[in-house]
């Protein structure tokens, strides 16, 4: 089956929509039994494609849940009410007290504010290491490191990782590798043949698509999943039928989308690389970008979701840039229709253990459905505007 036929036909089976198109809403808390052998029948099957408690999910979280475990290749996949809570509940489920978590620097950043306030003092140490370390991670492993987690592209600054040569050394040290797979979506890799144990998605980005939901999902293979299933479970995590609904229906259009969003991106991306107010793109299909050879072996394509850098430019040139935009809004997350913009003055109070190499401001880009040429115009008046400020 060819991806794009795979994401009409995932979870989409005669026991979850019956006779309509889409799995129907079934919203539950109670989940009622004639008899004390579906009880038990209920129960040992832990939710999983069996109603029991409305915590454990309905046919409607069933159908989405296969959907994501067929598309990202895993054996089982936990909802949550958005990505951050898919991160620390991927997290809490595999640490412990005195454990020693090894985080990629250029990781998104409420993911590093959770590791320092709310891992540290639970007493779990996390260091970060270099986003293109590699198989040298090996020197930085101790013998209480028990998770490895991994981000690739990296948010903001985009450094593809070598994913196959991390796991591979995490796997011969026992050691849990976690990958935020959002910027692939469920689509442009797959997380589990890369040799990852744990896949999370925003699914808040591209898989809802339409900026108007928040949902998280983290998938596992068969040897992480029992336990990532009854820790996401015993902490309480769960999602609305409702957004899971909306959810299930934003990936019916994932790949038209996402093909769209590349074609649009790129074109923009080539135009300001030709600008001479900038100093590099960073984008995983260009060269510039660190890590550009892993992007080439290890993804499908790419999205809309890219940043650049300027040459020059403080707070006052930047605001220049970014205020009065009339396409792009400013604004957090991404992976909806619309173009969005966000700048980051300085890159390196974001990080730790590597050297961002560039002195200008930052500029993300997410790069909608609209026509790429209204785009372009507007980031022309936009370079006018803070040349003008300079
Ligand atoms: C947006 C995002 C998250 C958090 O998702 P929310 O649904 O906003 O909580 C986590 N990781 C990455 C890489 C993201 O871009």
């Amino acid at each position: 089956m060819k991806q794009n036929t795979r994401l009409i036909q995932a979870g989409r089976g005669k026991q979850w929509i019956g006779q309509a198109v889409n799995p129907p809403v079934v919203r539950a808390s109670t989940i009622t039994f004639d008899t004390m052998a579906e009880l038990a029948h209920a129960s040992q099957h832990k939710g999983e494609r069996v109603p029991y408690y409305g915590r454990r999910g309905t046919s409607t979280h069933f159908a989405f849940q296969e959907a994501i475990c067929e598309l990202e290749g895993g054996a089982g996949c936990a909802l949550y009410p958005c990505g951050a809570a898919a991160v620390s509940g991927s997290l809490l489920a595999f640490l412990q007290q005195g454990d020693h978590l090894l985080m990629v620097d250029s990781v998104y950043e409420p993911t590093r504010a959770l590791c320092e306030k709310v891992l540290r003092p639970m007493g779990v140490e996390t260091q970060y290491y270099d986003p293109m370390l590699g198989a040298d991670i090996e020197r930085l492993i101790r013998p209480n490191t028990k998770v490895i987690f991994l981000e690739s592209p990296g948010s903001i600054t985009m450094e593809v990782q070598d994913v196959p040569a991390i796991c591979r050394i995490a796997r011969a040290n026992g050691i849990v590798t976690i990958l935020d797979n959002t910027w692939a979506s469920p689509i442009l890799c797959r997380p589990f043949a890369l040799g990852v144990d744990v896949s999370i998605q925003a699914a808040t980005k591209y898989i809802v698509g339409h900026s108007d939901v928040m949902l998280g999902t983290a998938s596992a293979n068969a040897s992480h999943w029992p336990q990532l299933r009854e820790h996401s479970y015993l902490l309480g995590y769960c999602a609305s039928a409702d957004d899971v609904y909306q959810a299930s229906r934003g990936l019916r259009t994932l790949g038209v989308r996402l093909a769209q969003h590349q074609q649009n991106a790129l074109q923009v991306a080539e135009w300001l690389a030709q600008r001479p107010e900038v100093e590099t793109v960073r984008h995983p299909a260009f060269a510039s970008t660190p890590g550009h050879a892993f992007f080439q072996r290890d993804f499908a394509g790419s999205n809309g979701l890219f940043s650049f850098v300027l040459k020059q430019g403080g707070a006052k040139a930047v605001a220049a840039f970014v205020e009065g935009m009339q396409y792009f809004k400013m604004g957090f997350s991404w992976g909806g229709y619309e173009s969005l913009i966000s700048p980051t003055l300085n890159v390196q109070k974001l990080r730790t253990a590597s050297e961002w190499p560039y002195q200008g401001p930052l500029i993300r880009l997410h790069i909608g459905l609209e026509d790429p040429a209204d785009l372009i115009a507007d980031l022309e008046l936009a370079f006018q505007r803070y040349q003008a400020s300079l």
